[in-house]
């Protein structure tokens, strides 16, 4: 009965709707909203005097819906620091876009632009004349055009040139990319009947030879960019595959992944075959993603002969897959920067990240080190180490690019503290995402270059990271 006494106190959603927290509230969130917020926390509440609490101050309950608004408010895709060592990572969104390209999508977004219009005619343009002379340039290939991703390419690519018909590919190649990507599905879902030449590690010119018949439409070349194989193996190349193609009037369609642009050598990065190189080899069709180590938003390129990209164009698949005028503007401004290769690594993010040498990286780490230790209250053993980055996405896969960074090691060797770590750094405001490796957090600097907000970020760490309980 003393509770039900205490009940009585509770201010109605009326009351607390009057209060200057929720008048400041629905100035920001409406009224319908703030409303909802406060008959959530009124129940609580009201559950919890019964159970013998006593009920908070009118502002306290209306400053507690608020609170649980904002955090309702607040968008899921949060931006983070990626201190995966993982300069292109998937589940972190890949490239960051150039300035250029962030420039021209916001341009595109707030204005009307020439889309399918040709201002010299004023008739009707195309929505590939915006990148086709540019990758045309860029890549040596007669035509191009580009669809909302790779996968997108290489289902339209096949579709439209083998439905019905045989797609032969290595079995060595039939990989799976991650999530729902394996290469077998997507070709049975294009339509095309999947013949599969050789075995996992030896597949020989013979073996495509033996499978070539009145049905085969085209031979698939994948770029087996997220694995290797080693030892006992056999490939055949993209030159000799042409030949072959070539021989039985295929079309050779080679799905490049990551496909990029330029010599990654450049970058003390190891040989990953540019698109070029693959139109030159042969291959009638190139197919390649935008996110990729091209350094640009989500796409895919399909790039080749032009009698081929007719019949890619005319398929209606085609309009089902195609990108919007805010990633074709980021698109031509991040292929313009190609242009010019020798300011690529000022200018495009992904090449930034990708050159920055150990040095630095590892100077920035010994700076931030005593932060960092401060942060988490002495309660970590913080180090200073070398590591590898790696590019992501599939690219150059056992290659690592020697990196820096800063381990975080609880002394007693917890897995709890590590794991209790982590997640009270994903829960700044600012997440900060690391990986764990030998019983550490590891924090590799390659991709920090907001180095003061990543400072006033940390100062955020609350005890969860383990500084009060050691
Ligand atoms: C990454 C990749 C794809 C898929 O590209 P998305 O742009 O992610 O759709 C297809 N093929 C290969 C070989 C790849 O590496």
């Amino acid at each position: 009965m003393d509770a039900n006494i205490r009940l009585r106190d509770i201010p109605s959603v009326d009351e607390l709707l009057r209060s200057a927290a929720a008048v400041e509230a629905i100035e920001c969130f409406g009224r319908p909203a703030v409303a909802e917020a406060l008959r959530r926390v009124l129940t609580t509440i009201r559950n919890a005097v019964r159970d013998g609490a006593e009920v908070p101050s009118l502002e306290a309950i209306a400053i507690a819906a608020i609170a649980a608004l904002e955090a309702n408010d607040r968008s899921s895709l949060r931006p983070l620091f990626n201190l995966t060592g993982t300069v292109l990572h998937t589940n972190l969104g890949r490239a960051l876009l150039a300035e250029a390209a962030i420039d021209a999508a916001t341009e595109a977004m707030r204005e009307a632009v020439a889309l399918e219009f040709d201002l010299e005619s004023g008739k009707r343009g195309e929505r590939d004349d915006h990148l086709r002379a540019l990758i045309v340039e860029l890549t040596g290939a007669e035509d191009a055009t580009v669809v909302n991703n790779n996968a997108a390419a290489v289902m339209l690519t096949l579709n439209s040139l083998s439905a019905g018909r045989q797609a032969i590919v290595s079995r060595g190649e039939l990989i799976e990319i991650g999530g729902a990507f394996r290469m077998p599905d997507i070709m049975l879902r294009s339509g095309v009947r999947l013949v599969e030449v050789g075995t996992t590690n030896r597949t020989h010119a013979r073996d495509y030879r033996d499978a070539i018949g009145p049905d085969t439409g085209l031979i698939l070349k994948v770029h087996t960019s997220n694995y290797r194989i080693e030892g006992f193996t056999k490939e055949v190349g993209a030159r000799e595959l042409a030949a072959i193609a070539h021989e039985h009037g295929l079309p050779l369609v080679n799905d490049l992944g990551s496909g990029t642009l330029t010599d990654l050598d450049r970058f003390g990065l190891a040989h990953e075959p540019t698109v070029a190189e693959a139109i030159a080899d042969g291959a009638d069709i190139v197919t390649f993603s935008g996110d990729k180590l091209l350094g640009g938003p989500q796409a895919g390129f399909i790039v080749g002969r032009g009698d081929l990209l007719d019949r890619i164009n005319r398929n209606p698949m085609k309009r089902a897959l195609r990108v919007d005028k805010i990633r074709l503007a980021a698109l031509a401004a991040t292929l313009r920067l190609y242009r010019d290769p020798d300011r690529l690594s000022e200018r495009l993010p992904t090449m930034r990240l990708l050159a920055r040498p150990q040095a630095d990286i590892r100077r920035q780490a010994e700076q931030l080190a005593s932060v960092v230790e401060r942060a988490v209250d002495g309660a970590f053993d913080v180090s200073v180490i070398d590591c590898g980055s790696q590019i992501g996405s599939g690219a150059l896969p056992l290659a690592t690019v020697p990196s820096a960074g800063l381990a975080l090691a609880p002394p007693s060797g917890s897995g709890r503290m590590l794991a209790e770590l982590a997640a009270a750094l994903r829960s700044l405001p600012m997440p900060v995402i690391g990986r764990i490796e030998h019983g550490s957090l590891v924090l590799d600097l390659r991709c920090l270059e907001d180095e003061e907000g990543f400072i006033a970020n940390l100062a955020r760490l609350g005890p969860s990271a383990g500084g009060s309980s050691s």
